[in-house]
């Protein structure tokens, strides 16, 4: 449907339609990014960008007749926008698997609906909602706005001695969803690409670490049992056929340990690349940015296999100031987003060791 020499369009204009753009590339595509954001990242290495409010019908219109297919890198894309674009040009992956993600009692529903765990949940619309919702659940719990959260905003964790008035204050009354707190091992992470086609290839499973609720350190292999790991990948594999969904997905779980044997809870879906998978850049055969391309283009899915042990540290804050030290490491990628100003919690960049297997 689209050939080398083509344009992807990209919908905003953060780092990872940067290292979209960049992939896209590689592979002789032009690329066409769309972000209101006059600094967005991913205009310095796009072909061409629009610069207009995601509501600006005109200008998505003129997007979409200016490209071949168009991708996006953050869920938050409204569903209106998603509409107009899809009406011009394939928009992959599709509004269904959009209008699933942005709404997490949406997204907990549907993955509970598949028969896939998930921590205990309940949507809460107000606060008698709330009351009902903790005598069901239990504490401790986690109120979650249903929309538009991520790295740790808008929640707020619900401990025996909270007064749940005041966690329902701290969410200015949005729309929420209640989930039970789930006593995870770790945090591990599937990213994986699916084709039209309904061909599929995982990464090996991602082991992730936060710090102030912001990714921090992944590391692969994620030291699981292989029946957890396969478990993760084919609860991934069947997310990504009920959501017919195209190009990379990343599913976010807890291992918990239930009766001594290790299971995993589904937590999240990215309908996106993922922080977690920037370590395929040098870790893998093919990049989840390379194989997002693939599968959006309706090209064939390259190997996830994967090329030594590997460790990607993200660069938040004043953490990449420090550049000139980072590039002298002999065994480090370095990577930098070009974003002018370094504010707590912005992700500026990130670090990838691979080392070689242990004997
Ligand atoms: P989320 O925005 O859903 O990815 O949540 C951000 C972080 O909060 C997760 O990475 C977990 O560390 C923690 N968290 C979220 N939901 C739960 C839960 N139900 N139980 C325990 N920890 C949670």
């Amino acid at each position: 449907m689209i050939d080398p020499g083509g344009t992807l369009g990209i919908v905003g204009g953060g780092q990872l339609g940067r290292m979209i753009a960049l992939a896209a590339a590689r592979y002789g595509l032009a690329t066409h990014v769309y972000s209101p954001e006059p600094d967005s990242p991913a205009f310095a290495v796009a072909c061409r960008h629009t610069r207009k409010a995601y509501d600006d019908e005109a200008a998505l219109i003129a997007f979409a007749d200016a490209v071949d297919v168009i991708t996006y890198e953050f869920e938050n894309v409204p569903r209106r926008t998603a509409e107009i674009l899809r009406q011009r040009k394939p928009l992959r992956p599709g509004v269904e698997a959009l209008a699933t993600t942005q709404d997490r009692f949406a997204e907990k529903s549907f993955v509970a609906g598949l028969g896939i765990a998930t921590a205990p949940f309940r949507a809460v619309g107000g606060e008698a909602d709330l009351a009902d919702a903790l005598a069901e659940i239990g504490r401790p719990a986690v109120l979650k706005t249903r929309r538009f959260g991520y790295d740790g905003k808008g929640q707020v964790m619900i401990r025996p001695e909270t007064a749940a008035a005041d966690a329902w204050r701290t969410l200015r009354g949005a729309p929420c969803i209640l989930e039970g707190f789930v006593a995870f091992e770790r945090e591990v992470s599937v990213v994986a690409a699916r084709t039209a086609e309904g061909g599929f290839a995982a990464y090996d499973l991602c082991d992730n670490s936060h710090r102030d609720h912001i990714l921090d350190v992944t590391r692969v292999p994620a030291g699981v049992s292989s029946d957890t790991e396969r478990e993760a990948i084919a609860i991934t594999e069947r997310i990504a056929e009920a959501l017919d969904y195209v190009g990379v997905l990343a599913v976010e779980m807890f291992v918990v340990r239930q009766g001594g044997e290790e299971a995993v809870v589904v937590n999240e879906i990215a309908p996106r690349v993922h922080n977690s998978g920037h370590w395929t850049i040098e870790g893998a055969v093919t990049s989840q940015f390379e194989q997002h391309v693939r599968a959006v283009c309706g090209w064939p899915l390259g190997s996830p296999e994967r090329l030594g042990r590997i460790e990607m540290q993200n660069l938040i804050g004043h953490a990449a100031d420090g550049w000139r030290e980072l590039l002298a490491r002999r065994d480090t990628h370095v990577h930098l987003y070009g974003k002018a100003e370094a504010r707590p919690g912005r992700k500026m960049g990130h670090l990838t060791r691979v080392r070689p297997e242990r004997g």
